[in-house]
């Protein structure tokens, strides 16, 4: 049955859409968000001539009150396909504040509850490897790496060092970073114990009001290999897990220096990983994967026999109404 899915999504680019609920409750702004049902989402945009609305279509539109489970449960056959040998890419993408960390790791206060994608990704990986292991043996191992300014980091160091970092796309052993820190992971607690080593890592450098992590992509890509214990046939899988950069536009009236590299820096590399995206989605024979290091990065897991999850995160908020146009139409292009 599983495999079945699993065809089904071959190939496929798909396009979820989440989003969040309001974060103050004293809130007494209504939603622009007038109605989800199905993959349709209609967003109200007032305007001085009256009222008026406009609507976009995914393969699935969450509201503010599905759960993390739910969600979650929603991409557990794509997930799973990596064990299967596919090469699998999610990216959370959308304004800061949005809830793209929230969607892929979790709030600050993370519980077992509200745990995001990339904790319950590996867990049930785990799951899964366990039940097959009469007939499988699977080896999981992570990476986390970092893009800040077109560099790529090591998130999972220890000692702090800041070695930049080459992308190499070799098919060979599936690793693009090959010189990033290569951990296996055989549990939820080794998982945990890295995951927390590679949020401190991101946050080196950055204060309160300066949240890098806003400002640089990260990626979590998880190797797995099985072996068919009859044939002794190696089975290769890879999937990205990535936080992207927030995709606000930065108005370049209001910053210099080195914001205003930043923004250049994510500007460039989100409409590079759209361009890839739409580009597959029309089936062109040339894709550029040159352009950015987050293509580049991401290049084994778009496109061919990869799958690829475009997950799109929008905030209720008014004020945020114009990102969140901006945001459902870069999502609209490939969907
Ligand atoms: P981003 O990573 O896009 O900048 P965050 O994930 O940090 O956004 O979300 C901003 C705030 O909203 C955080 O406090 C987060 O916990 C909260 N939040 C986001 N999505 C949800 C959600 N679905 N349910 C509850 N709180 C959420
Ligand atoms: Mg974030």
């Amino acid at each position: 049955k599983l495999y079945n899915q699993v065809q089904d999504l071959k190939g496929s680019i798909r396009v979820y859409c989440r989003v969040r609920p309001f974060l103050s409750e004293r809130s007494s702004y209504v939603s622009t968000v007038e109605h989800i049902e199905d993959g349709n989402i209609t967003i109200s945009t007032p305007s001085k001539y009256g009222k008026g609305c406009k609507s976009f279509t995914f393969n699935k539109v969450f509201g503010q009150s599905v759960t993390q489970a739910e969600v979650f449960s929603d991409m557990q056959p794509l997930i799973r396909s990596v064990l299967d040998g596919y090469n699998v890419c999610i990216f959370a993408y959308g304004q800061t504040g949005s809830g793209k960390t929230y969607t892929m790791v979790g709030p600050k206060d993370l519980t077992e509850k509200n745990q995001g994608v990339n904790y319950r990704a590996l867990g049930d990986l785990f799951v899964l490897a366990e039940k097959r292991k009469d007939n499988f043996r699977y080896d999981v191992a992570v990476q986390m790496i970092e893009i800040y300014n077109e560099q790529v980091r090591d998130l999972l160091v220890i000692d702090g060092s800041n070695k930049r970092l080459e992308i190499h796309n070799s098919s060979q052993t599936g690793l693009n970073v090959p010189d990033a820190s290569l951990m296996p992971v055989s549990s939820t607690s080794d998982v945990i114990d890295l995951m927390n080593l590679g949020q401190r890592n991101r946050a080196v450098g950055a204060t309160a009001l300066n949240d890098r992590s806003s400002r640089s992509h990260s990626c979590l890509t998880v190797h797995v290999q099985g072996k068919d214990l009859t044939s002794g046939t190696i089975l290769r899988g890879c999937m990205h897990l990535v936080d992207l950069a927030g995709s606000e536009r930065v108005n370049k009236s209001e910053v210099t220096g080195g914001r205003l590299k930043e923004a250049q820096h994510i500007n460039k590399s989100l409409s590079a990983l759209g361009d890839v995206i739409a580009s597959l989605a029309q089936k062109n024979t040339h894709v550029p994967y040159r352009n950015s290091k987050l293509t580049q990065l991401l290049q084994d897991s778009l496109g061919g026999q990869a799958k690829t999850l475009m997950f799109v995160h929008i905030s209720p908020e008014p004020d945020a109404l114009a990102e969140t146009i901006s945001t459902l139409k870069f999502a609209e292009r490939v969907a």
